[in-house]
């Protein structure tokens, strides 16, 4: 006998017990929330029974309106008796096994996860003030409900109707029942403290207020007017939907409480029939309960709903980008498969991606809202460089970057080139781990007095983006940690007066640099005088022809094994650091304080450059260095 022929008591699992037993147990702000969450599982239930209807037309009820009905049962004035509050859809419906399944574990991701918090740090009181915002499922009904009845019937012909029935105690039981349309009834027995929703006036608020935007008609008691929006937002003329209204949806659809960056609506009917309402949220990260969890759109066809999460018409450097997108020109019959690889759909996609590029650009017009946009999001369009080589010439526009002139704002490439002398033909850029310590790269040395820009690649992300850069309107890019860099002239150099310190004698330098490359031995590719640097001691250059300091980086990042690059000292003969140092060496070629200086500038020049793998490594030197200080 299958459970659907007899009565068949279960016991819920563990961790349902433990979520009933604070719904019930708790006080809650907001327990209307489970009106909310009660109309969301029909509203789902109908959009995949209407997908359903697209290519199985065997369903039971194939004509019934797709739509959710509550109604109240009270007693007449003045008697006693229970009130009751019945939710109705005719959705896709379950069977007895759905109903064990579904109703007797924990499906809804905000339901796992806040348990999971709740065993971490175990504060019921503290999470009871979420609850009431946040969604978590089914269960939220406990909140109102004495006892709940769910009686269902599949849209699958060969299934029989059934009715789960709790009163949020330890076991549930599972009846064969008598429903012969196809759908959900979600009966509910209110405690007495939450008898407020036996009222229809109340229903409708709470409608207003949380379900407004359910692409389903939603009726209250036997009105024939339906209680939430008459069309779906994203369908209406883009001039008539008012900013508040737009905000709204955003929150109701994804119960994200901040409001979005930004929206973007609109439509088109030639070549394409395209709506589209988008939404920028304004964090990257989803807050633990948000209702849409993955990267996607929800794709809609004359208002049916085909995909959730729809990762097909937008690159991935705008995935964080949500919304609805709903094109009357999708075939009607179209199957998950046949969506991905339309050609329709990559005309959809280009459309659309050229309307969220120009509004980005908009939005940074607005430099304040546009930095909080890049605080946010610029990880994506570096990735988008670094991944997606088609998109370069669409996304180079829209980076942002610190620079030596920048002045602590961000700066785009194209002011970048308008700041750039005639002479200058390439676009140089300096890697670090921060605006204050790249500031002081040595490898800037030879720009500031130039007047030459540099880029700030301060970001681990821009290090991952560097080598995929190639060029800006056919300025290529330029690491200034190159050995063979060549400076433009510039009028600002011919200017500087040279008043330098004098240069360590030619054949004392080389003594000094013979020494230095034998102390350091293989840790360094070659010792050598620079020509550019000018109020730095040293620096360290790659060779010619290996992986550059950026791509080095990205490694310390993210390799276990990270060995330190092998480069190129130079040593800059004209600082009195390098001078003392090479008198010392004069004066006694065998000086363990040589050693040890020596030791500490590679190490230093590492720190600069962001590549020591354990720079605390350096204070027991450091200590013996200060000691011979102190003892003169
Ligand atoms: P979620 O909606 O996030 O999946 P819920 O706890 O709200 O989690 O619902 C659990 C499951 O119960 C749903 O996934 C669905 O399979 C089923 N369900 C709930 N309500 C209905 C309904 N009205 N019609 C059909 N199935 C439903
Ligand atoms: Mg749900």
């Amino acid at each position: 006998m299958t459970i659907a022929e007899q009565e068949q008591t279960y016991t819920f699992k563990a961790e349902i017990k433990q979520l009933l037993d604070i719904l019930i147990h708790s006080l809650y702000k907001e327990p209307e929330i489970f009106v909310r969450e009660l109309i969301s599982n029909a509203s789902d239930a109908l959009s995949r029974v209407q997908f359903e209807m697209l290519t199985n037309h065997e369903v039971v009820d194939p004509d019934a309106e797709l739509g959710i009905w509550l109604t109240v049962q009270k007693p007449e004035e003045g008697e006693e008796g229970d009130k009751w509050l019945i939710i109705k859809d005719t959705g896709i419906g379950m069977t007895a096994d759905d109903l064990r399944q579904n109703l007797g574990t924990i499906a809804h991701s905000g339901a796992r996860e806040f348990l999971a918090n709740l065993r971490q740090n175990g504060n019921k009181s503290e999470i009871a003030d979420v609850i009431g915002q946040f969604g978590v499922g089914f269960y939220s009904v406990f909140m109102a409900a004495e006892e709940v009845r769910v009686v269902s019937r599949s849209a699958h012909a060969a299934e029989s109707a059934a009715v789960w029935i709790s009163d949020g105690s330890e076991n549930y039981r599972i009846e064969p029942a008598d429903k012969s349309d196809r759908g959900t009834e979600i009966h509910i027995k209110l405690r007495s403290e939450a008898a407020e929703f036996a009222d229809e006036w109340k229903l409708r608020q709470i409608i207003k207020k949380h379900s407004d935007f359910v692409a389903f008609p939603i009726y209250i008691g036997d009105q024939e007017q339906r209680a939430n929006q008459q069309q779906s937002i994203w369908r209406t003329q883009p001039s008539e939907v008012t900013a508040e209204a737009s905000k709204s949806f955003y929150q109701q659809m994804t119960l994200d409480f901040e409001e979005p960056l930004t929206s973007i609506h609109f439509s088109s009917d030639a070549p394409l029939n395209l709506r589209a309402l988008l939404f920028i949220p304004a964090k990257r990260e989803k807050t633990m309960f948000a209702r849409r969890t993955e990267p996607g759109v929800q794709l809609y066809c004359k208002n049916v709903l085909i995909q959730e999460y729809c990762t097909d018409l937008l690159p991935r450097w705008l995935s964080f980008v949500d919304g609805v997108v709903d094109s009357e020109d999708l075939p009607l019959n179209v199957s998950r498969e046949t969506v991905q690889n339309s050609r329709l759909m990559r005309q959809l996609g280009k459309t659309i991606r050229k309307r969220v590029v120009r509004e980005i650009n908009k939005l940074a017009e607005d430099k304040e809202k546009f930095g909080a946009f890049w605080a946010q999001y610029g990880r994506f369009f570096k990735e988008g460089v670094a991944t997606d080589h088609e998109s370069r010439e669409e996304i180079l526009p829209l980076l942002r970057f610190y620079s030596s002139k920048s002045d602590g704002q961000l700066t785009t490439l194209d002011e970048y080139v308008s700041r750039m002398p005639e002479s200058q033909t390439d676009i140089y850029y300096v890697v670090g781990d921060d605006q204050r310590s790249i500031a002081n790269s040595p490898h800037l040395d030879p720009f500031k007095g130039r007047g030459i820009e540099v880029l700030y690649f301060v970001d681990a992300f821009d290090a991952f983006m560097a080598p995929a850069l190639m060029e800006y309107k056919e300025k290529p890019f330029r690491n200034i940690d190159d050995a063979a860099l060549e400076l433009p002239e510039t009028a600002a150099d011919s200017e500087t007066p040279a008043e330098e310190t004098p240069a360590v004698p030619e054949e004392q330098f080389t003594s000094l640099a013979e020494r230095v490359k034998e102390i350091l031995g293989e840790r360094v590719a070659e010792v050598r005088p620079s020509k550019l640097l000018k109020d730095s001691p040293v620096r360290l250059v790659s060779p010619e022809n290996s992986p550059n300091t950026a791509a080095s980086r990205l490694q310390r990042y993210i390799d276990q094994d990270y060995a330190v690059p092998v480069k190129i000292l130079e040593l800059n003969p004209r600082h009195g650091l390098i001078a003392n140092l090479a008198n010392l060496h004069t004066a006694d070629p065998a000086s363990p304080l040589v050693a040890l200086l020596v030791e500490q500038l590679l190490d230093s020049a590492l720190v600069q450059e962001g590549l020591h793998p354990n720079p605390a490594d350096m204070l027991p030197r450091i200590q013996a260095l200060m000691e011979q200080v102190a003892s003169r």
